[in-house]
């Protein structure tokens, strides 16, 4: 078994992010930008916010963050996201999720045109991805699935992926990027039947349930690859979807929880913001 490191890898990337972000500003004198909007007090998504606001700057781009009070009007915030939407400094915009309950998150997120869409979230990104156009900014946490498999060498061509959870963020988007390189792709959810049955036929088989230990050894072919995208919070530990100390006997490479899918989600909106940008520049 080898394990995917991607603290190691998220590394590399955002070396290279940096090395570009540095280039562009020597050829065309532009600093990037992201603008993360953030509205409450919910302390994780706060601990989300300050963590992608140190990530930008390790790699050379501008962040802004708008903290906005628990109480906003549905106005006030779409005006500050249309302002930003307008704002040419400004090449990415992210609305932290989930805003507070009065807000109507679809209306807000509506007004992020796709160029400025870093969390891929949006129907046109979407769109654009299952269209297999180049012009996507694609989803981050399957995104960074996909660069740790491409890290590791493994090939993706004519296996079998199944991937269980269709949510709009990781399962669903995931199952397109597999597609998108030459995979057999099964999705799984809970309405499933015979769920073992199927995951034991994966070559390559992607987590993301939100159970801890849900997917057990018995459910995993020899030599399989396993990547977990779970994160569960027990007991104020992080645990993944998979039984590691059982699956990892089985599988040939398997994905850590912490360590493994988590560092490459903020790489990636590091590496949207600057195409965002780059994209702006070129065109
Ligand atoms: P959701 O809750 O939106 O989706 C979970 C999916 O799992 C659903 O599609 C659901 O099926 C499916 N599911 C639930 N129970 C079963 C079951 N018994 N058998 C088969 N499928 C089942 O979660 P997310 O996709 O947002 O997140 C999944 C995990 O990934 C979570 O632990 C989350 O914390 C983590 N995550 C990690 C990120 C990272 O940065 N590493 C980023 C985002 C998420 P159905 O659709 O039928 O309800």
């Amino acid at each position: 078994m080898r394990l995917i490191d991607g603290k190691l890898v998220a590394k590399a990337i955002r070396e290279e992010i940096k090395q570009k972000v540095a280039e562009a500003y020597e050829l065309y004198g532009k600093r990037f930008s992201l603008t993360v909007i953030i509205a409450g007090e919910d302390s994780a998504s706060q601990i989300y916010v300050r963590n992608k606001g140190k990530a930008c700057e390790e790699v050379g781009i501008i962040s802004d963050t708008v903290v906005l009070p628990e109480s906003v009007s549905q106005e006030e915030i779409e005006k500050i996201v249309t302002e930003k939407v307008k704002d040419e400094n400004v090449d990415g915009i992210l609305v932290q999720l989930p805003l507070p309950r009065h807000l109507d998150e679809k209306r807000i997120l509506k007004l992020i045109p796709p160029e400025k869409d870093v969390d891929g979230f949006s129907d046109s990104n979407v769109g654009r991805l299952t269209l297999f156009s180049d012009d996507a900014l694609y989803s981050c946490t399957p995104h960074g699935i996909i660069k740790l498999l491409e890290y590791y060498d493994i090939p993706l061509k004519g296996k079998h992926a199944v991937v269980i959870g269709r949510s709009n963020i990781v399962g669903k988007p995931m199952a397109l990027m597999l597609l998108k390189n030459d995979c057999t792709v099964t999705i799984c959810h809970s309405k499933t039947e015979n769920l073992a049955e199927i995951t034991r036929t994966a070559d390559i088989l992607v987590c993301a349930v939100g159970k801890k230990g849900f997917v057990t050894a018995d459910m995993v072919k020899d030599g399989a690859v396993v990547i977990d995208a779970g994160i569960n919070r027990v007991d104020g530990k992080i645990y993944g979807d998979v039984d590691f100390d059982e699956v990892n006997q089985k599988a040939s490479y398997i994905t850590p929880v912490p360590g493994g899918v988590g560092p490459m989600t903020i790489t990636m909106l590091l590496y949207n913001t600057y195409l965002a940008g780059i994209r702006k520049v070129n065109k």
